[in-house]
Order: structure tokens, then sequence, then C-alpha cells
């Protein structure tokens, strides 16, 4: 180790203009056999950024905000007439996404009768869409309502459709609490909704 840091120290000239690595000798601390993943962008998360100050309507809600502006940019996949199909920015899997109606209402219970028909065709369509374009092992599918049940947004009532790969859940999110998502979201979004069939329809 010392023989490394001593090579680096003297020179640290890079051969074929690769990235530079500063020797740990350099630097404080002792080697204990664990590796590091540096994930700084779930700072934003673990900081509560985004997170609506209450439940209600309007502009502080995600789903209300991602209804009323562009698709691209709200990750909306699909535009029904009463609800719509958009992408978790927090996934759990690539593909990750949320069928949910316009209308910001927390229970199931109080769907309308045609909201509730849509969200069910819409999420039939959003399994038929991820098989066809990512080709999944199995589903989750799911609503979690009301903040003790697990809602993040619980103003607003959204069902999850996760797909699942075999050897997803590595020892990241069950020891860690963090997942590796290998595919950035607007190209998800662009795939989706290119294959999501008529007569649901997103804003280009
Ligand atoms: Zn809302």
């Amino acid at each position: 180790m010392s023989a490394a840091a001593g090579e680096g120290a003297a020179g640290g000239g890079s051969e074929g203009g690769g990235p530079q690595v500063d020797p740990a000798g350099w630097y404080a601390g002792e080697a204990d056999g664990f590796e590091r993943l540096w994930t700084p962008h779930r700072m934003a998360y673990i900081g509560g950024v985004d997170k609506p100050a209450d439940e209600e309507e309007g502009p502080q809600c995600p789903f209300c905000r991602a209804r009323e502006g562009e698709d691209a940019d709200g990750l909306v996949v699909a535009r029904g007439e009463e609800c719509f199909a958009v992408l978790n920015l927090y996934p759990y899997n690539p593909g990750h996404l949320m069928v949910c109606p316009y209308r910001h209402v927390a229970a199931y219970v109080d769907l309308t009768e045609s909201e509730t028909v849509e969200v069910a065709r819409m999420t039939r369509t959003a399994l038929r869409v991820l098989a066809e374009v990512s080709a999944p092992h199995g589903f989750n599918l799911g609503v979690n309502q009301g903040a003790v049940a697990g809602a993040g947004i619980a103003g607003h009532l959204h069902q999850h459709v996760v797909p699942r790969w075999g050897g997803d859940a590595n020892f990241l999110p069950v020891v860690g609490r963090t997942k590796a998502v290998p595919e950035l979201l607007g190209d998800t979004r662009a795939k989706l909704a290119a294959a999501w069939p008529a007569p649901d329809r997103s804003r280009p």
C-alpha cells in the first residue's frame, strides 16, 4: 500500500487520459474491508425534497403538478379520460409507474365508478406495456392508502405498478435501503409512452 502511495505521490501522471485516482495514502483513515457505493443523489430524497407540506390539492402535490404540466417534465407516460400514468421519481425498479385519477382524492372508496374502471383498465395496460418493453418476470401491484400504510403522498391516491426481475432485490435494499436503478427516468418514460396504445395518449 505504501509503495503504491509513493508512486502516486511522486508523479501522479496519467497515461492514456483516463481518470486519475489519488493514492489512498494521501488521506486519513484505515481500510476496513468494506466496499463503498457513493450515492449522493439519495440525499435529495433523504432530505425530504418535494415532500408536500400538507395533503391538500394544489401545486405542492406532485400528482396535481404532473397533471398540469408537460408530460416529459412530469414523467407522465399516458393520459386517459379521468386517470393518468406517471413514473415514480424514486423508483424501486426501472419502469416503476403509478396510475392515479386526475382528481385529488385520497381514498379508494371515494373514486367514482368510472374512475375505478379506468384505474383498473390503465393498470392492465401498464402491465402489458411493461411486459412488452422490458419483459419483467413478475410485478407488484398495489395502493398504500394513508401515511401509516406507507403512502409517501397520502392526499392523492395512486396505484403502484412495479416490474420485478429475479435477483432485483439484492443486498442493497435489504441492508442499505438503497436501490440501484440502471436507467434514466427520461429514457424509461420515452420508451413506455411510445409503446402505450390508443386511446390513451401522452403529450409529445
Ligand atoms: Zn393531487
